[in-house]
This record gives structure tokens, sequence and C-alpha cells, in this order.
């Protein structure tokens, strides 16, 4: 395949995560439109469309919360995706969800996310509660993307409104979630802090938008103990460009899958990670194992011949019937399949949690955007947190913090890789009751 065009703009994909609540989606909302993405009048649609239903202050929240249900519950329940640019980069949104009942959903942004934004509500008491050891999600959203090999965040400390834009609570989120960040094994020079006002419009773009708060004599932003820093949008163009594996076979894992009722056509929506593919190209779709072409190729509503490593695209696919092509599943290159197996090994550790894991425990697998039910067969041995080599021990329990190497049985079977060979389809999280237990990759495939 022929090299990226000259000129053509690098992919970034950028997962929006948080607590519920913290304003991921008026934050999102308010980026599209300050870059022109949603217009004036769309924006004036959305504003009158949430008074209408007494929420209001859902307006950009709204042009991201697609659903009838979502904009019911006022909450973001599947991966939203959104694109802008900024000037280093094309930028793909992916709104995840904070709400607990969809961390899938998340796990399923987080796994294709380049980069990150922590969304962080600054209120007193709300910033507490998201690293609430049981409860907090920006506890385990943050451990989330950091075990998906995200390595660059974001942390937009946003509602600086609702605190006075106070330099001390900037400084003091600053100081714990750094501490926190630090211990999920984010490095300190990958991070970055911006504060900003979502509602208010405030350092998300540029340092024009701060001027209504320069009267303000606390005030962080625009005052006489002027912030300096970045606003979000150059925190974005600081991240690094993501190495890319475009050498290796085709691998595209399917995030979505769009049925046309009138012409009957299947689209695979996803990002590929490894490899190209190109209209008129024959691709093997796992796990159902039939073989279609690529019909069409499409990115940001626009058509296009070539999707390279790092594009989030849709594939119209023919010659397959629709039945075939399913989230969770594999796009690959039909001489280099992807495995589809059941029995693994994992390497995993345990995050900061009460329940533990036991030989036998009955858990929720999720690989890429797959998720499998399924049990832990053995413990095979402890890992040492400092050295990372394996003990002699055998526990038949894991705690909190502890690394092992495990053997697992799933249900039915999934597409993965052993990690050392395709870093995106060998990840996994175990999660039980609502909760994420441990973290890992696959060591090895067993069959
Ligand atoms: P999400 O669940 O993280 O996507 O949060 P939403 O974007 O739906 O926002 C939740 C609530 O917080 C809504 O009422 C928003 O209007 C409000 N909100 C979002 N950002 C800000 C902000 O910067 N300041 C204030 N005061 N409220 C905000």
């Amino acid at each position: 395949l022929p090299d990226q065009k000259e000129g053509k703009m690098t992919q970034l994909s950028l997962a929006i995560v948080g607590h519920v609540d913290s304003g991921k989606s008026t934050l999102s909302g308010r980026l599209l439109h300050l870059l022109g993405r949603i217009s004036q009048k769309e924006m004036h649609k959305y504003e009158k469309e949430a008074k209408q239903q007494g929420k209001g202050s859902f307006a950009y929240a709204w042009a991201l919360d697609e659903s009838a249900e979502e904009r019911e519950r006022g909450i973001t329940m599947t991966v939203a995706v959104a694109y802008l640019d900024s000037k280093r980069y094309h930028v793909v949104l992916l709104d995840s969800p904070g709400h607990k009942d969809f961390v899938p959903n998340m796990i399923s942004g987080a796994t294709q996310a380049d980069a990150a934004i922590l969304v962080i509500d600054s209120s007193v008491g709300s910033f507490e509660a998201g690293l609430d050891k049981n409860k907090g999600q920006t506890r385990e959203h943050a451990q989330l993307i950091r075990s998906f090999g995200v390595d660059q965040i974001i942390v937009a400390v946003n509602k600086m409104d609702v605190v006075g834009y106070s330099k001390e609570r900037f400084d003091f989120i600053k100081q714990r979630l750094g501490a926190f960040l630090h211990s999920c094994g984010f490095k300190d020079s990958m991070v970055s802090w911006i504060p900003v006002s979502a509602m208010e419009n405030q350092n998300l773009v540029g340092a024009a938008s701060d001027v209504r708060l320069s009267s303000c004599r606390k005030a962080y932003i625009g005052s006489t103990d002027r912030y300096k820093g970045s606003h979000l949008l150059d925190a974005i163009d600081s991240i690094q460009p993501p190495s890319r594996d475009f050498s290796k076979p085709l691998r595209m894992p399917i995030c979505d899958v769009i049925k046309s009722q009138s012409s009957g056509q299947v689209s695979a929506c996803g990002k590929v990670e490894a490899g190209a593919l190109r209209t008129g190209f024959k691709v093997l779709v796992l796990p159902s194992g039939y073989v279609g072409t690529v019909r069409s190729l499409e990115h940001d509503s626009k058509a296009c011949n070539v999707a390279r490593a790092g594009d989030n695209v849709a594939v119209t696919l023919q010659g397959i019937d629709a039945t075939h092509v399913i989230p969770g599943g594999v796009l690959c290159h039909p001489d280099f399949p992807v495995a589809i197996a059941t029995n693994l090994e994992l390497k995993v550790l345990m995050l900061d949690v009460e329940t533990p894991i036991l030989i036998g425990s009955h858990l929720e697998f999720h690989v890429h955007h797959a998720k499998q039910a399924g049990r832990v067969v053995k413990i095979l041995s402890l890992i040492d947190s400092k050295t990372g080599k394996m003990t002699k021990k055998a526990p038949r329990c894991l705690m909190a913090k502890q690394s092992a190497v495990i053997r697992v049985v799933l249900d039915d079977a999934v597409c993965v890789e052993e990690f050392s060979s395709c870093k995106a389809l060998g990840r996994v999280s175990l999660r039980a009751s609502g909760r994420t237990l441990a973290v890992g990759i696959v060591d090895k495939i067993i069959n």
C-alpha cells in the first residue's frame, strides 16, 4: 500500500473518560462547537430540545448523547464518536460513558485510544468521590486506560467555575490525583493538567475566552495571578504521535456493526490496529470465519480508498451475510488469521479492590470489544512486584495489588492474540459484579 499521503494529518484517537457527571459530554460538545463541528444552528436546536425537556444545562451534552434513552436519563451509554481538527491532529473523540453500568462500553472506547482526557469535577465532594476506593470511577477509569497501554493523559480539571477558579483547589487536585496516577504507572512527564470550565467556556481552545474572569481577584485564570499554562487544545497538540504497526498483517477489532435495512449491506466499524486495507481487498471476518470483500471505506462521513493502522473507519463488506459480522469480532488478512481461543494463560494485576479472585471464580473477560464469561481454573504462580520474576508460590486466591499468572477457560471462544504479537488484541480486563478486579495481558494461547 502507498505511504500515507503527504499533508494528511495524523489521526489521534482520544478517549474522554471520568466519573459520571464530571462534564465529559459537555466538554466534548463545547469543543465540537468551538471548532466548527457543530454549527450555531444545530447548537440552538440542541439548546431548545434540552430546555423543552427541562434539562437546559445539558445542551452541550445533548449534541453527543444520541439516543432517546440517554437523553431521558441524562447519561451517555455507548461510545459516541466525533471528529475534530487541532493544529497537529485529526482527532477521533471517543466520549465514553462514566456511569458504572456502562463501564464495558467505556472499555470498548478506551481500547481504541491513543491518549486520553480524564475529566475531573473539581467541586468539593465530587472530586473526592471520584477517587473513592470502592465507588470512584475516576480511579477505575484511570487504572483501566493505563492497562490498555494509554500512557499519555490530559487531566481536564473541570467545573472550575464552581470552585471560584481557585488555584489552591487546582493545586490540591493536582497533588492528590497526581500521586494516584503515578501509582497507576503514568509517568509525571506524560500527564498534563489543564483547569477548565466546559460550562463557562474557559481555557478550552484559547485564552481569549478567559476575559470574563479578569475582574475576579482570586481567580486562577485571568486574574493578577494569571494562569499562564496551556489551554486544552494546546495540550492535545502536545501529545506525542503514537507509533503504528503499519507493516504487520491487518487487525481491526469490530466495535460496532451497522446493517442497512434498504440495501442489506453490512459495515464493520472500528480502529485499524495493525496493517492496512483498501477497497477491493478480501478480508477474513472472525470468529465466523467467512471471507468478504471491502466494498467501500468511510471515515468521518467521507469515502476513502485506503485505511491504515491508527485510522478509525467503517468498512462496508460485500459477499458476506450480515449475521456473520458481529461486534467483538475481528477483520484480518485471510492468510494471517487471528487465533480463536477459549483456554488462555494470562498475566494479571489485581487492582486495589476488596474482592479476591479465587480458583473457580466466575468472571467477565473483556478483550478489545469482546466480552465473554469464563472461570479461573488455576493460579500458576505469583509475580514478584519488585523483580517481575515468577515466584514458586501458587496460592489459591489473589488479593488486592498482587500479580500472577493464571489459567482461564472461557464459556465461548474469543479472537485474541498473545500480547507480544499484537498489543491491542492481547490486553484483558477481568470484571465481576460491575467492578473491574484485575487487568492483564494474554501471555499464552493454550487452545
Ligand atoms: P458526563 O456524565 O461526564 O458526560 O457529564 P455531563 O456533560 O452530562 O454534565 C453533567 C452536568 O454537569 C450537567 O448538568 C452539565 O451542565 C454540568 N457541567 C458540565 N460542565 C460544567 C462546568 O464546567 N461547570 C458547571 N458549573 N457545570 C458543568
